[in-house]
């Protein structure tokens, strides 16, 4: 008997993990690869995160709190909104697959844009709605030209904030128009992945809708700055009324009793976070400089990695680095992201760039 997968499930391509760094070193005989590729903290977890696992380790025979009451409720006071607007997801991605499970039905339609975090067309694919692409313009969001793609039948629409791959932003003036323009129906995802690397004076101040009780959905997540994301924990803040829905089609345990420990930890290790901020930001201006100076023109970023074009096939560049012991991301045609990593990491980055152009 033939299989009957579902249409939308034959269609979809799965995600690229790519090696990983030990494999990597064993092909190549070398040693010291070094993976620029997933936007990870370089400096880790913080020391205070590490504490708490340790501790955790001794209570793991007891399943964790479904609720994650310690970290909703730390999260919900350093935000200023209340307990019952924050959920926490097996990393936000998981959030974005409850918002489909929950709001998106076979043939309804989410917006996004052309070039952005592929997870989106992923789980709206997987869970049979239907994609309405918006080409970016000169990189960024077009939020007029997706407000105007909204219709009867869009449930979700999706605002990558800095936006993954190009680490460009739309500022508070574009989403107040936006938001002026969106039907009340729709609910307007800000993926803010990047959130605390931003230092652009006019970025969003997106939970403010949320605070209005507008359909809004904030996700943010411990994977990038705060060095988590081999534990797989991110959040969102919305309305009551919409994290009630999220929590009927979680699993009961989404998160496990380690995460919500080293989550907490890293939540109030605030010298971590500013030590990797300060480190992304002037590390940044050395690689783009770099950059800059081989004649690539890398896309002002807001977020800890950089996009530029290679004006040569990406993935074969892609490869080249490869043998060099450098992991980075193709993403599509000559373009190529690279994470901002720790100084030595950056000089090897540029150096083996240099070497394979
Ligand atoms: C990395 C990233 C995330 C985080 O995903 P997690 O599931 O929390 O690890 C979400 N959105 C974007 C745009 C990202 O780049």
């Amino acid at each position: 008997m033939p299989l009957h997968v579902h249409p939308d499930i034959a269609k979809l391509v799965p995600y690229s993990p790519g090696k990983p760094l030990d494999e990597l070193e064993r092909e190549l005989g070398i040693r010291g690869a070094v993976k620029l590729a997933s936007n990870e903290n370089p400096l880790g977890p913080s020391p205070k995160a590490i504490a708490a696992l340790s501790t955790g380790a001794e209570t793991l025979h007891l399943y964790p709190d479904g609720g994650a009451h310690h970290l909703t409720r730390a999260l919900a006071d350093r935000l200023d909104v209340s307990l019952n607007q924050v959920i926490v997801g097996n990393g936000s991605d998981e959030i974005i697959s409850l918002l489909v499970k929950a709001f998106v039905a076979p043939g309804e339609e989410a917006v996004m844009a052309d070039h952005t975090f592929v997870m989106y067309k992923l789980a709206v694919t997987g869970g049979h709605g239907t994609i309405k692409e918006v080409p970016l313009k000169e990189w960024c969001h077009d939020l007029p030209a997706m407000a105007k793609a909204i219709t009867d039948r869009t449930r979700l629409v999706f605002i990558c904030n800095p936006n993954n791959p190009t680490g460009t932003i739309v500022t508070r003036d574009e989403v107040t128009a936006f938001m002026a323009d969106v039907p009340d129906h729709v609910i307007v995802v800000f993926d803010e992945a990047y959130f605390e690397y931003v230092r652009h004076p006019y970025f969003p101040d997106s939970l403010q809708y949320v605070r209005e009780n507008r359909p809004v959905v904030v996700l943010r997540t411990f994977s990038k700055i705060y060095g988590l994301a081999g534990l797989r924990i991110g959040y969102g803040i919305t309305t009551p009324e919409i994290v009630d829905y999220l929590h009927r089609v979680r699993n009961p345990f989404n998160t496990n009793a380690l995460a919500q420990k080293a989550a907490l930890a890293a939540l109030d290790d605030k010298e971590h976070v500013a030590t990797s901020r300060v480190l992304n930001e002037s590390e940044m201006e050395v690689v783009a400089s770099e950059l800059r100076d081989l004649g690539f023109h890398p896309l002002p970023s807001q977020a800890n990695f950089l996009y530029f074009d290679t004006r040569q096939d990406g993935h074969d560049v892609f490869n080249r680095l490869l043998k060099e012991g450098v992991i980075v991301r193709h993403i599509r045609g000559s373009m190529i992201r690279v994470t901002i990593g720790q100084p030595e990491e950056n000089i090897r980055f540029l150096r083996a760039l240099k070497k394979v152009i």
